[in-house]
């Protein structure tokens, strides 16, 4: 055994082996020095170098196999228990965001413009302290524990990178468990729902084109401009009255350009926009609509249209078994913590939706709102409290001994 596990782990085992209700301050300690070392060092999506060897070492130094670099810069730490039993993945995500930090702490981003506004500083250090836990406790525990690292969250590719990069070719987990700290919730609180709780994140650029003219004689276009308008007002009248109400989807444009001049019909006009939908029959339908509503606006105005779609992650849709297993985890071990488990869904996207789809588990959320603070994501004055660090690492911690005690 590393000295590491013997000295540092052995001091933490002495207070987690009593249970969960008073925390040894060495974890607390531990999360909050993680916390704020990687705050202070945020790297942007793809660029997670320095955060990857930080975690890689972490988890080196307790005693993980850590494979580095697998889809980009993401880390894969794998813990063989004492015991054969089945294998337990913990997923957190390692970049941060282009958001100048105004929070003036003394651990600030010493990165300037790099910030990691959406907390995602705060997941390593809990995901890192429950691999601890594991190595504290591993003679009570059986089967393996695989902690990943994804890179690459914020703009939904480093999920999908560690798959295609065969993360799962050797050691498939039974389940797994990504987390979010979640402002909405308040600091000290969980939120666990069954069923989809965040949206397929698509989005579509359209190029409309007519023949460009004087604009004091439209009659000799095929008016580009009219089409645009057209097409927007016709994509959110099928959107509307098409889709059923009671699934949840949204069609939102988000930039239009074309144009030069107060008094020149432009040759070409193209749209940008997002789709979010939950349900795969939902996406299918958005892209006919908007087919439809673009054809329909070049065809009245004698132009012509073409539809890029591109579809982006996956909704998260937490699995039914899991979420009651867990729910099951959190009444038994932390039954103090307030589990919230109705209205967390929304149509943002996580792409921990690409891991969802290959091993059954959830998206956990753990509060990180407090009274006071500035409570919203991607603000250059979002921090994430201790008492979210100590809530996120009760609640994995209850997983790993749920899932794998002997
Ligand atoms: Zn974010
Ligand atoms: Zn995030």
């Amino acid at each position: 055994m590393p000295e590491y596990r013997e000295k540092r782990l052995l001091a933490a085992n002495s207070g987690l082996k009593t249970g969960f209700g008073g925390l040894a301050m060495h974890i607390m300690s531990y999360l909050q020095k993680v916390y704020r070392e990687l705050h202070a060092q945020p790297e942007l999506s793809a660029q997670e170098a320095q955060t990857a060897a930080f975690v890689a070492a972490e988890l080196k130094e307790m005693g993980f196999t850590v494979t580095t670099g697998v889809g980009g810069h993401g880390v894969v730490g794998v813990f063989p228990l004492v015991g054969s039993g089945p294998t337990l993945a913990l997923r957190c995500d390692m970049d941060a965001l282009p958001v100048s930090e105004e929070t003036g702490a003394d651990f600030a981003s010493q990165n300037p413009g790099v910030m990691h506004a959406c907390g995602h500083d705060s997941h390593m250090a809990m995901v890192l302290g429950a691999c601890r836990y594991a190595v504290a406790n591993e003679e009570r525990l059986r089967g393996t524990l695989m902690a990943i690292f994804q890179p690459s969250e914020e703009v939904g590719m480093g999920a999908r990178s560690m798959l295609e990069a065969g993360v799962f070719s050797r050691l498939k987990p039974f389940r797994l468990v990504g987390i979010h700290n979640w402002p909405d919730l308040p600091a000290g609180t969980l939120g666990l729902q069954s069923g989809p709780i965040t949206a397929s994140t698509d989005q579509f650029k359209a190029v409309l084109r007519g023949v460009g003219g004087h604009g004091a004689r439209p009659h000799q276009t095929r008016d580009t401009i009219a089409m645009a308008a057209a097409a927007v007002q016709n994509a959110f009248t099928l959107a509307q009255r098409r889709a059923d109400p009671a699934s949840p989807q949204v069609l939102s444009f988000g930039a239009i350009r074309g144009g030069t001049s107060f008094n020149i019909i432009p040759e070409q006009v193209v749209l940008e926009g997002t789709v979010r939908t939950v349900r795969s029959e939902d996406q299918a339908l958005m892209i006919r609509l908007l087919h439809q509503a673009f054809k329909a606006a070049a065809d009245l105005h004698g132009g012509s249209y073409e539809l890029m779609y591109e579809e982006g992650v996956p909704a998260v849709v937490n699995d039914p078994a899991v979420t009651a297993e867990i729910a099951g985890f959190f009444a038994a071990r932390i039954p103090d913590i307030p589990v919230v488990s109705e209205g967390l869904a929304s149509l943002i996207g996580e792409d921990v939706g690409c891991f969802l789809q290959e091993v059954p588990g959830i998206l956990l959320f753990i509060g990180s709102g407090q009274e006071g603070a500035v409570n919203e994501l991607h603000n250059p004055r979002f921090l994430v409290p201790c008492q979210t660090l100590v809530t996120g690492y009760k609640a994995l911690t209850s997983i790993i001994a749920g899932y794998l005690s002997k």
